[in-house]
């Protein structure tokens, strides 16, 4: 028997392995705490998972965020629910995060957070939508827990005289301009929220495309980095 068995082919004792695994450093994520992705993997494949390869351990750990994006669940952002998952690991994933108490959301609910509306918005967009959707007529307004930070302007008119008039992502003109100025946003590299700094070492000017980039795209750790080579103010923190 081949040793590079198939990958649709894992069992349920392998499957409850991986998300054990999974939900663990989701657990960590959503604490703020740090875990190594690669260190994981090859604990998974050193006890549990001995026949499977590393590529083979990330394709099932980014089918378990697929899964619990349909499910309006937090997923770890590392692992990218881009790809399709076969319906019988599908099946077997959702047993086994029902074992462990994890249960569906409705992707369909209302809700004033930006962050879980676009995981909404993007659970539903891998389904079938049958009907354009009713909507809310008059939405409700809410009022917004999300934390505001004391930020210098001095900073912020730095950041922007530095990258002089062009963005420091993507290297085009500002696209248009305000108070007579190029317009460019400024970006903390590491966010406010885990505690980044407000220091020129920890900002760029970027414009909105590479902005939105910065924080929604597939490839956006990939960016980030891409911007710590090209802007040589900026010091990992
Ligand atoms: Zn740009
Ligand atoms: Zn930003």
């Amino acid at each position: 028997m081949s040793v590079n068995k198939r990958d649709s082919d894992w069992s349920i004792f392998e499957i409850r392995a991986a998300v054990d695994a999974y939900l663990k450093m989701l657990a960590l994520e959503l604490s703020g705490e740090r875990f190594v992705k690669a260190a994981e993997n090859l604990a998974l494949r050193e006890t549990s998972l001995p026949t499977r390869t590393k590529g083979s351990v990330e394709f099932r750990m980014q089918n378990i965020s697929t899964v619990l994006m349909k499910m309006d669940q937090a997923f770890i952002t590392g692992y990218k629910p881009a790809r399709n998952v076969g319906s019988n690991v599908e099946q077997a994933i959702r047993k086994v995060l029902s074992e462990r108490g994890v249960q569906p959301g409705d992707p369909t609910a209302p809700t004033a957070d930006e962050e879980i509306l676009e995981r909404r918005a993007a659970a539903l967009q891998k389904q079938k939508m049958a009907e354009p959707p009713k909507g809310i007529k008059r939405p409700k307004r809410a009022s917004s827990l999300r934390a505001v930070y004391v930020r210098d302007p001095e900073v912020r008119a730095w950041v922007r005289n530095e990258a002089g008039g062009h963005c420091e992502g993507c290297g085009e003109p500002a696209p248009f301009q305000k108070l007579d100025l190029p317009f460019l946003e400024v970006h903390h590299v590491k966010p406010l929220a885990e505690q980044g700094s407000d220091q020129i070492s920890n900002a760029v000017a970027i414009c909105p495309n590479c902005h939105r980039r910065c924080h929604h795209s597939n490839d956006r750790q990939e960016f980030t980095q891409l911007l710590y080579e090209k802007v040589k103010r900026l010091i990992p923190e």
